[in-house]
């Protein structure tokens, strides 16, 4: 079987101390396991993709603008990748098996090319890593379920600012979505 990581929006909007929208110390908790499962992929010539929030400044029409404070807006260091993950990205971002994705909406499937990447190399294993559990890596769970996707989430490397909203995600990614939780 043929797999993917799918790395959602570990930046520092999102995950450092000053981060515009951040998760605080569970994001930053998991900096280390999500350097290295990354690294793995990347060291064994699987798929990685950086699916990354990016929003325009005073974007009044999006959806999220009603509902969170501005993030991730593009130009800005708050859509850098945080700590060790920017590294290991920077020192591996002209590979060809290395993709980065601006994306607009929670799901990294919406309005993206991830599918047709996917596809085209036969991929049918998503594995995902990241933040926020129960915001980001469920809708991007929830649509590659609906695609016929396998999917493994790597608990040790997801984080959320709502502690419960992530042990409710996890246990849905297995009870509904079918996903192996690691
Ligand atoms: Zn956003």
């Amino acid at each position: 079987m043929k797999k993917a990581l799918i790395s959602i929006d570990y930046t520092v909007d999102f995950v450092a101390d000053e981060g515009a929208l951040t998760c605080g110390k569970p994001g930053q908790q998991i900096e280390e396991a999500i350097t290295s499962i990354t690294k793995e992929f990347i060291e064994e010539n699987e798929y990685v993709v950086f699916a990354i929030d990016a929003h325009r400044k005073g974007d009044h029409l999006h959806p999220e603008s009603k509902l969170f404070p501005p993030h991730n807006i593009m130009g800005t260091k708050g859509r850098n990748l945080f700590g060790s993950l920017n590294s290991l990205y920077e020192d591996n971002k002209q590979k060809e098996h290395v993709y980065w994705i601006d994306k607009t909406r929670y799901s990294a499937f919406a309005g993206t090319d991830l599918e047709l990447k996917l596809r085209e190399r036969g991929i049918t294993e998503v594995h995902l890593t990241g933040v926020c559990t129960d915001i980001c890596i469920l809708h991007t769970a929830v649509d590659a379920y609906n695609k016929g996707f396998n999917i493994v989430v790597h608990k040790q490397a997801t984080a959320s600012f709502n502690p419960l909203g992530h042990e409710w995600a996890l246990q849905h990614f297995v009870s509904s979505l079918g996903a192996k939780v690691v």
